[in-house]
């Protein structure tokens, strides 16, 4: 079985053939700026055909969607014959609102399903419903399947999700805690039991996804309890630019005195917060290192609030479990910053953590970084969210 996976945003659409037979990737590839000009990197994985890599118009997602398949089989640039061997397509969908416990194979009610969670993601479900759209035009019945990001946190019990505000703004309007990142959570909890040699049923993991957005998940017996993104993804630890937990005072004060409206705000709150608006240098740790590295005060400073939260969140996390058998760094920082993650781990003697620096040195693996003799295992899981939407849709299409 083939399967197409779809990560359609406003103005790009991500893409990846998956083999089932053996969970490889066949071909992936991005198109962007949809909508503007139009560019597709298309680049094939099995059989030595080369990468495509040049403008092409897209005024609307159709015409990428259109593009990718003809590219997938090309004969120059093709991995399959045609498109009766894609089997089914696997599309990401970021809010699943309360409707959507798990992934669910997509009919015109479930399109209306995903138009009603749209007021929760104003910027991403409506360029994931585009995408789905785009794609039914195009590829006719073959069976498609949306994957939600927010799906895995609907195991929270409502002592964690439920915001102290009126009640009837959960009741009437949805306003609580959703939590992101669910696929990514999902994926590297179930990978770490895999590497534990337990099943999942008997562990508790804290899973630390720290990309340029970041969140943990708190997960006990294979399901979300906790987690830290909110109503929205902006809330929680403090991130590449969004500015993570945050006295609602502080709008107020800010919004009063430079006169700025609420969207002026969000959008600073969104945009230009987190360690680039603390450190004024960046939004990515790379940058951050090696600043710190030159004496960059400031630069220091972020970094130290995140690793701190990081481990301030992870530690309520084992409070909120009664214990912890595993913590998981994944995504861009998690999976390649060393001195992020010695740092973090610095945190956890409390719960006899201790890191194997060698381990920790190594990069692009399924690795476990504690030394054996560590109480709490310590791993580093490189994310696979492609893979668990392709295996969702493999179970869901048959
Ligand atoms: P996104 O949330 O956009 O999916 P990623 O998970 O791809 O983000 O993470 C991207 C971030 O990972 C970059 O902004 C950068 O800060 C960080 N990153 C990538 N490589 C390294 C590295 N070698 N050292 C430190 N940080 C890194």
């Amino acid at each position: 079985m083939k399967i197409l996976v779809i990560n359609a945003g406003s103005s790009s659409l991500k893409y990846q053939l998956i083999d089932m037979e053996t969970e490889s990737v066949m071909a992936k590839g991005l198109c962007e700026r949809i909508g503007i000009d139009g560019h597709l990197k298309h680049s094939p994985l099995v059989g030595g055909k080369p990468v495509f890599d040049e403008d092409l118009a897209m005024p609307t997602h159709a015409e990428a969607i259109a593009a990718v398949i003809d590219k997938l089989t090309s004969a120059e640039y093709g991995v399959v014959a045609s498109m009766k061997e894609i089997d089914a397509v696997g599309h990401r969908v970021v809010h699943g609102g309360e409707k959507f416990a798990s992934s669910v194979r997509i009919d015109d009610a479930v399109m209306e399903a995903l138009k009603e969670c749209t007021p929760f993601a104003p910027l991403h479900n409506p360029a994931n419903i585009i995408g789905i759209n785009a794609c039914r035009d195009v590829m006719g019945n073959v069976p498609m399947v949306a994957v939600f990001d927010t799906a895995f946190h609907q195991t929270m019990p409502g002592k964690a999700y439920m915001y102290a505000v009126p009640y009837e703004y959960y009741k009437n309007d949805g306003i609580r805690r959703y939590g992101f990142h669910g696929t990514s959570h999902r994926y590297v909890s179930g990978r770490c039991a895999e590497l534990m040699g337990k099943p999942i049923e008997e562990l508790k993991i804290v899973s630390c996804h720290m990309g340029n957005g970041s969140s943990i998940a708190a997960i006990d017996c294979g399901k979300c309890v906790d987690t830290s993104m909110g109503f929205t993804p902006l809330v929680g630890l403090p991130m590449g630019t969004r500015c993570g937990d945050l006295d609602a005072g502080v709008i107020q004060f800010i919004m009063n005195k430079y006169g700025i409206s609420i969207d002026e705000m969000l959008n600073i709150l969104n945009k230009k917060s987190g360690v680039l608006g603390v450190s004024g240098v960046s939004s990515d740790f790379r940058d951050l290192d090696n600043a710190a590295a030159e004496g960059n005060e400031r630069a220091q400073l972020a970094l130290d609030m995140f690793h701190y939260w990081v481990a301030k969140v992870a530690g309520s996390y084992v409070a909120a479990m009664n214990g912890v058998d595993a913590i998981v760094f994944t995504a861009g920082v998690g999976e390649n910053s060393k001195s992020s993650r010695k740092a973090i781990a610095e945190y956890f003697g409390y719960l006899g953590v201790t890191i194997d620096d060698e381990a920790n040195s190594k990069r692009g693996e399924d690795i476990m970084i504690s030394t054996p003799d560590s109480k709490v295992k310590v791993f580093v899981i490189p994310t696979n969210e492609e893979l668990v939407i392709a295996r969702d849709t493999r179970d869901i299409v048959g």
